[in-house]
């Protein structure tokens, strides 16, 4: 691997007789590793139908697997949401978050939403979560992500730190800011961050992630926390970034900082620093104002008593365009936001018919009362858009590999036609 000499010169110097070890793993390939949607499916349960080998448990955490497959994102259980890929080294700041207080969490820098996906497994359905990406583009990929782990209690929002922070002072329990950084830890997987290297590059980022914290902090409710995380070595960004921000707010303290290196953990690189803010009062906010459409929402209703035995409760907004959403409980008024998707997608009226969203299968499609079971096989011609040949009942069924929803489809004498997604189709054979 060709290493930039600077980068070199600089690891050299801060880790002294430890350098060669560092050096050295350089010489294997990158880890990979595998994080059991618990929202899905339990850990112990997924380890029995795991589709290929599951290695050791990443950090000991029960749901976090080494994995060495070739292709994992092709298997059918990754299109159910059954898990999420992740590098194992960027599973810790979720790990870390795991035992604080999850009301109102917002993850400030969230696309692709692997550390969303995180919490929102952590926070088992409770509480409320905001993940933001500044992005548009990866915005949207975060809410396929979202949608496809059947996150219920989450809303996707595009906006910068400061608009947020001007909507949202000392509000949330917990901030996540994933900053972006010089990646100087994810060499080994992202060789296209090597050219890109630079000591000024370095600066670049740890000024932008100065600016990313500081509205960051003003977000976090007194007696919050504050959880800072990057995949990069450089202290600027890292161990001084923790310093300077301590000395510019006095009102936060540190918990604690975890730094991973590729010698010492069986990872790539990695830093988490978690901050307290002093205690006191969370500042109240108006709710998320929902638009109401009483027709839309009776139609919905009247699907709802059908397809499902307990039918999803809570807020529903109903857009201009008449697409439907399930307002998770206690989302604030996000205006001033893009907002890119406001809980769970429940489907859309034109006036006439409601029709059920992909997102509602995935969300809530384990309990519907028609369910259609496909073996892992038969699950493939459906994400390639097929249509199946069933003795079913006429309708609306939850299509499932197994007992686990992969979309919806409709059944018309005995043809059930395929809604799944043109978006989310195989092209080719997994
Ligand atoms: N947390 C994500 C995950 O676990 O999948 C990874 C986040 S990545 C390290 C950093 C993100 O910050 C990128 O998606 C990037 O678009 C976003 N970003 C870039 N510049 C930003 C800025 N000035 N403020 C906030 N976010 C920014």
């Amino acid at each position: 691997m060709n290493l930039p000499q600077a980068f070199l010169d600089r690891m050299k110097k801060r880790l002294g007789e430890d350098f060669p070890a560092f050096l050295a793993s350089y010489e294997t390939p990158p880890c990979k590793g595998l994080r059991v949607n618990t929202l899905k499916i339990s850990a112990a349960e997924f380890s029995r139908r795991a589709p290929f080998p599951l290695g050791d448990n990443v950090g000991g955490d029960a749901a976090c697997f080494y994995i060495e497959e070739e292709k994992p994102g092709a298997d059918v259980y990754h299109f159910a949401g059954l898990y999420y890929l992740q590098e194992p080294s960027a599973m810790t700041a979720g790990c870390m978050a795991a035992g604080l207080n999850k009301r109102r969490v917002l993850d400030l820098c969230a696309a692709p939403g692997g550390k969303t996906t995180h919490l929102a497994q952590e926070m088992a359905g409770e509480g409320v979560l905001v993940a933001n990406e500044v992005n548009y583009a990866r915005a949207k990929i975060l809410s396929q992500n979202v949608e496809r782990m059947g996150i219920a209690n989450c809303a996707v929002v595009s906006a910068s730190p400061e608009t947020l922070a001007a909507r949202f002072p000392a509000y949330f329990d917990l901030v996540l800011a994933d900053a972006p950084c010089s990646g100087e830890g994810m060499f080994k997987k992202e060789a296209n961050a090597i050219p890109e290297w630079s000591a000024e590059n370095v600066a670049m980022c740890a000024a932008r992630q100065r600016a990313i914290l500081d509205e960051a902090a003003k977000m976090v409710a007194e007696g919050g926390r504050l959880l800072y995380s990057t995949c990069t070595f450089a202290e600027e960004e890292d161990e001084w970034q923790v310093e300077n921000f301590l000395s510019r707010h006095p009102e936060f303290s540190l918990v604690g900082m975890k730094k991973l290196y590729p010698h010492t953990f069986r990872g790539e690189g990695h830093f988490c620093a978690l901050f307290a803010r002093e205690n006191g009062e969370t500042l109240p906010k108006k709710p998320f104002p929902a638009q109401k459409n009483v027709q839309a929402e009776r139609a919905f209703h009247a699907f709802a008593a059908d397809f499902f035995s307990a039918p999803p409760e809570g807020e529903i907004t109903t857009l201009a365009d008449g697409r439907m959403y399930l307002v998770p409980a206690g989302l604030p008024d996000l205006s001033g936001a893009s907002l890119v998707r406001l809980g769970v997608e429940l489907g859309a009226w034109d006036g006439k018919i409601f029709k059920p969203a992909h997102a509602l299968a995935m969300a809530f499609g384990a309990g519907a009362n028609r369910k259609l079971s496909l073996t892992r096989g038969e699950a493939v011609g459906y994400l390639r858009g097929e249509p199946l040949q069933r003795d079913v009942p006429n309708g609306w069924c939850a299509v499932c590999v197994e007992e686990f929803p992969m979309g919806l489809g409709k059944c018309v004498g005995g043809t059930v036609k395929n809604h799944l997604p043109k978006g989310l189709r195989l092209v080719k054979a997994p």
